[in-house]
């Protein structure tokens, strides 16, 4: 068995006819966690000895006969979800020391169908971010090459499955942080569609966009998670009670009878050559599986990245309030009134970045600026959900870029948000809309750096773009072929 390739479904097959057992592979992993996570720091935490008891349990209930969609399989997680009793920083200085007193409802699902929790991945503080750089415990590298970045927020998550550190694991995104650092890595990332996970136990940053999903090597393994994660739930009145595909149902062979959008506005200035380039040998992949391809408008692009950089402030300067030095983590010592301490508290508990939304946001919410800028927002924000209902009245699946370019050097973005912001110009979109939406590895570039095509499908049609991505998968050889699509 290697772990730096196998799948979560290699690893089950190979569990179910007793290849190996969960202690092998959780022994494995933390022996390549070992070797490579100085360098990649795509952890925060690792607890080797109860991810051990875990297998070992999961081994037991193997050999009593009993079952579960994911009995053995390690998985990691985002520093934002809860899993109860380990640390959940958010990679911030305000969360130091805190626990989870209860298991976010996705982590519970994974618990009842028998994963085993490796440990938590680095992050941008509180999700916010694309390049993993603004974690208050230092940047996760890219394992594809460590001069560059992994992408973010959830770029631990993306590189320590890339690296074969964790056969899978689960990011968060609200404008693009589980995709954009799939196409970052090379690994296949989805964002279902807004209502189809629970956020029960996710740290909230903009409870209108945030949704949870997993990063894998395969389609399949992203369309079993999917199966596991999605449905609705009780303690997120958000979700919805639609029912959930299987990974059979999420499989296609060919594409006969698949019509796909190719938006004009996607493919526009700025667009790097060679991620253009990637793209689009990948749409002539699917017009080879059959597809019907089209040209579609979302004539409302323009005004995504300023729609979703005042609506995620605006929701994080809320979320954000409850962190006041009294309820969770860190209280800065030496206050000499609660005022004080709250001050203190939040000045040196929060990074930067968290202090520029937290201001942006408060600012577009206050009197006088709310009409001008947040009401502004959500028309936009409108118009732009609306160009996807239509653009699917004409299509199945959308696809375009997953990023403009493929990974970028470290420090290159740190020092000019908007630069930083414009990493997700492609991704954000399908949060304002509500939509599902997926990253693909589709090939790689002369750097040896991944490149990322993105599949867009209408709310509650995972099946879509997980389908489209399966037949371009098939095609290429399985799970591995894009690392041989030069372009
Ligand atoms: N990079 C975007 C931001 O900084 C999206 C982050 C995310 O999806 N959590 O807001």
């Amino acid at each position: 068995m290697d772990v730096s390739s196998i799948t979560l479904g290699e690893a089950l097959t190979g569990l179910d006819r007793g290849d190996w057992s969960a202690e092998n592979l959780v022994s494995a992993l933390l022996d390549r966690i070992a070797a490579r996570d100085a360098m990649v720091n795509a952890f925060l935490n690792v607890d080797a000895e109860a991810a051990l008891a875990q297998a070992r349990a999961a081994d037991e209930q193997r050999a009593r006969g009993e079952t579960g969609r994911m009995l053995g399989v390690p998985v990691a997680i985002k520093d934002n979800l809860n899993v109860q009793g380990q640390t959940c920083t958010c990679a911030s200085r305000i969360l130091d020391g805190y626990r989870a007193p209860y298991d976010a409802t996705v982590v519970a699902r994974l618990r009842k169908e028998g994963a085993i929790f490796l440990g938590r991945t680095n992050m941008d503080e509180f999700a916010m971010g694309s390049s993993t750089e603004y974690s208050s415990r230092g940047p996760t590298r890219n394992p594809r090459n460590p001069d560059c970045v992994p992408g973010g927020s959830s770029g631990g998550s993306a590189a320590a499955v890339a690296d074969g550190m964790a056969l899978a694991a689960l990011g968060s995104d609200t404008g693009g942080s589980i995709r954009q650092p799939a196409a970052f890595c090379g690994c296949v990332g989805l964002k279902p569609s807004y209502g189809r996970v629970s956020r029960y136990g996710l740290t909230a940053f903009a409870s209108s966009l945030d949704q949870v999903g997993p990063l894998t090597r395969s389609v399949d393994d992203a369309a079993r998670l999917f199966g596991v994660l999605a449905g609705a739930d009780v303690r997120d009145a958000t979700t919805v009670d639609v029912a959930v595909p299987g990974p059979d149902a999420c499989r296609r062979e060919d594409l006969k009878g698949v019509a796909l959008g190719l938006p004009r506005e996607y493919f526009a200035e700025g667009l790097a050559p060679d991620v253009r380039a990637s793209v689009m040998a990948a749409v002539d992949a699917c017009r080879a599986l059959g597809a019907d391809v089209r040209e579609v408008s979302l004539p409302h692009t323009e005004y995504a990245m300023a729609a979703y950089y005042i609506v995620a402030p605006a929701e994080a300067s809320a979320n954000l309030a409850r962190f006041d030095g009294v309820r969770y983590g860190y209280r800065a010592p030496d206050a000499i009134s609660p005022l004080d301490m709250y001050c203190q508290t939040r000045s040196s508990g929060f990074g930067p970045e968290v202090k520029r939304r937290i201001m942006l946001g408060t600012y577009v919410l206050s009197s006088g600026y709310y009409d001008a800028y947040y009401l502004s927002a959500q028309k936009a924000r409108t118009l732009i959900r609306n160009d996807f209902i239509a653009a699917f009245r004409e299509c199945d699946a959308i696809l375009t870029p997953t990023t403009p370019t493929a990974a970028f050097r470290m420090g290159e973005k740190t020092d000019d948000p908007v630069q930083m912001y414009l990493a997700d110009i492609f991704t954000a979109t399908a949060n304002l809309a509500g939509i599902c939406a997926l990253s693909l590895p589709c090939g790689v570039n002369a750097d040896g750096l991944p490149l990322g095509l993105q599949a867009m499908g209408p709310a509650f049609k995972e099946e879509n773009i997980l389908g489209v991505a399966s037949a371009l998968e098939n095609a290429w050889g399985g799970p591995q072929g894009w690392m041989e699509r030069r372009v």
